[in-house]
């Protein structure tokens, strides 16, 4: 198989490109204006050099049918479209944001081959059994099943890590938020060992780390400061930005903010 490889995006430094965005091709994507042009126009009017575009596949869902199957062909027509429009000012990458790959991981696998992407975000937005935090209601949980979930998370999470054609791999804080925004404190070196884990893996495996800048932005939750620290410790250097925008005035969002804590952290030496 011809697996995607992440040395598309090397040149461009942090802030000239936003490497995980979602057009109306995404099953969660409640603007019809988000077309891969529009969101396109929005990276060139946000200074970027470039932008992936990462179209959520949710792979268990593809594989048990809970949403409209991806439309593939007409999603790589208009992307392409895009691209040769703004060639001259702006690279434009096709992507994907894979979900659950660890559930099926020889259907992802399948997708991502077809698919002839150019860059794979690896993504846990449910954990098996589990509903996606997003839908999830927190209150009506018991603190020691909450626990649960998290641990879950950061067990699938750490699987998804060694998934050969992942790039990238995705917002690492995706539950704690919406416990967080639930009002109910956590308490994050919880998981210090298990985080640990993932962002060795990630090192070892030769994956980029995702900091989401939205979540950066809002303030929602912030262990990231904490979680670059130790991704600094590890050794690790391969940090990319990722606004997540699934509206056009989103894309590049939370860049500065998002900037300022890396460079907190590397002092000047990644840029
Ligand atoms: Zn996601
Ligand atoms: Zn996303």
């Amino acid at each position: 198989m011809n697996f995607s490889t992440n040395s598309c995006i090397k040149k461009y430094p942090i802030k000239k490109i936003d490497t995980h965005t979602h057009t109306y091709f995404s099953f969660d994507c409640a603007e019809h204006l988000n077309s891969p042009d529009k969101m396109c126009a929005a990276a060139v009017a946000a200074g970027l050099d470039a932008i992936v575009l990462t179209d959520h596949i949710e792979v268990n869902s593809e594989a048990e049918r809970i949403f409209t199957p991806f439309d593939r062909t007409t999603h790589r027509r208009q992307c392409e479209e895009a691209r040769e429009k703004y060639a001259d000012k702006l690279d434009v990458f096709i992507g994907i944001e894979l979900g659950q790959a660890t559930h099926y991981p020889d259907l992802a696998g399948q997708i991502v081959a077809e698919g002839n992407f150019d860059y794979v975000l690896g993504s846990v937005h449910n954990t098996k059994g589990e509903r996606d935090p997003y839908y999830t209601d927190f209150t009506k949980l018991s603190y020691g099943r909450i626990i649960d979930i998290v641990d879950k998370y950061f067990d699938e999470y750490l699987q998804m890590t060694y998934l050969p054609y992942v790039d990238q791999c995705a917002h690492l804080t995706y539950p704690l938020r919406y416990i967080k925004a639930a009002g109910i404190d956590v308490d994050i070196s919880l998981w210090d060992g298990k985080i640990a884990e993932i962002l060795k893996s990630i090192i070892v495996h030769g994956k980029v780390y995702e900091l989401n800048s939205v979540y950066v932005r809002k303030n929602v939750f912030l262990p990231e400061d904490r979680i670059l620290q130790t991704y600094r410790d590890l050794g690790g250097t391969e940090i990319r930005l990722g606004s997540d925008a699934h509206y056009t005035d989103h894309v590049a969002s939370g860049f500065d903010e998002a900037y300022e804590l890396i460079d907190n952290i590397y002092k000047g030496e990644i840029k």
